[in-house]
């Protein structure tokens, strides 16, 4: 009999769409006290990370996530030196911020399990970026830790689970103000929202919450084969004084020889280019 993983059904569109994906090997079931921690793997996608019965990632397609939330806002911004990401308890954005000469890296995760199991069951996704000896990694809830900055972060990744559950502070207005107030006068932040399906529920409601307080607000788009049936993901980006879509692919192309330099070729899927591209949006996605 072959074993199928059923994905968690979601409020909004997703309801009427659910995700199967064959099980060919178990590697790790337990429960945190946060949430449920499923790794198994399957034919088509390989290892795949699920938390609370949500996909979280899969071993064939987390490069385009991760590549994406990092670099798009690294690249944006001129010069960034302190960077944090909130949850991303996998590795795979500290993995693609470490490959830039940033000065001071912060994570703060609510989970220390999901670390742990990472580490454990899905070294390819950190790649060792946890032992970067730049990295400051708490283990807390998010919403506390960002509270005691004010003015210092250039870059924020909220790489965070989906509004259910331990990740639902992380899509208030209240925690937005405090990543905003978080940030430097350049400051950029990135959001991780959810499929464009979910457009009335999410991504626009986000977006009218995040323009409250930043002066440039624009949706990053994404295909993610593992995600939600495969449809098209999305981001939310949000900067105090930078255009994101006034920057030139010269420029960023610039930007990614001096700063990456070899590293720049382990990259799959990110180019000038295709930063570019992510920021544009079809008429019926425009905010
Ligand atoms: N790529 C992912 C997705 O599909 O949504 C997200 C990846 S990462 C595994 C999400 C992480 O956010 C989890 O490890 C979870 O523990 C963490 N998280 C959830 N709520 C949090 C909170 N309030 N503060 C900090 N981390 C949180």
């Amino acid at each position: 009999m072959n074993k199928w993983f059923l994905e968690t059904s979601f409020p909004g569109v997703r309801r009427c769409k659910r995700d199967a994906f064959l099980i060919k090997k178990e590697i790790f079931k337990g429960k945190s006290r946060f949430q449920d921690i499923h790794i198994f793997e399957s034919p088509g996608f390989g290892k795949m990370l699920a938390l609370d019965g949500i996909i979280q990632l899969s071993q064939s397609d987390e490069f385009i996530y991760h590549e994406v939330i990092a670099h798009v806002p690294l690249l944006s911004h001129p010069a960034p030196k302190r960077f944090l990401v909130v949850g991303g308890g996998d590795g795979g954005v500290m993995r693609e911020a470490a490959k830039h000469p940033l000065e001071e890296l912060y994570q703060v995760e609510i989970d220390s399990q999901v670390v742990e199991v990472a580490k454990k069951h899905l070294p390819f996704i950190s790649k060792g970026a946890f032992s970067d000896k730049r990295l400051n990694l708490s283990f807390t809830d998010g919403k506390e830790f960002i509270k005691k900055y004010k003015n210092f972060f250039d870059v924020i990744v909220v790489d965070s689970t989906d509004p259910v559950g331990p990740g639902e502070v992380l899509f208030k207005g209240d925690f937005y103000k405090l990543v905003y107030e978080a940030l430097t006068e350049n400051g950029i932040a990135i959001f991780q929202l959810g499929p464009f399906l979910d457009f009335e529920l999410i991504v626009r409601p986000t977006a009218k919450k995040l323009q409250k307080l930043w002066k440039f607000v624009n949706p990053v788009r994404l295909a993610m084969p593992s995600y939600s049936c495969g449809c098209e993901y999305c981001f939310m980006i949000a900067s105090k004084r930078i255009n994101p879509l006034n920057i030139k692919v010269s420029h960023l192309a610039r930007r990614l020889k001096a700063r990456l330099g070899n590293k720049a070729c382990s990259l799959k899927y990110y180019t000038p280019h295709m930063h570019q591209a992510s920021l544009m949006m079809p008429k019926l996605y425009q905010i």
